[in-house]
């Protein structure tokens, strides 16, 4: 059982940083990246600069 309750905002109370690996493709360009972040948010395309909401996000427990 995998149960992932993940809350950012309380990071001072615990010293393991939770970080994600998004994925990101641009429906215009057709454009494909992956960037790191604290949280599955949403990442501008390089080419054309639109919001992309990930298409897919792991969490990378560091
Ligand atoms: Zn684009």
């Amino acid at each position: 059982m995998s149960q992932s309750r993940i809350h950012i905002s309380q990071a001072m109370a615990d010293d393991t940083i939770t970080r994600y690996l998004n994925d990101y493709r641009c429906p215009d360009c057709l454009l494909d990246w992956q960037d790191e972040w604290d949280c599955a948010c949403n990442d501008r395309c390089p080419a054309c600069h639109k919001e992309i909401v990930p298409l897919h996000s792991e969490d990378i427990a560091l």
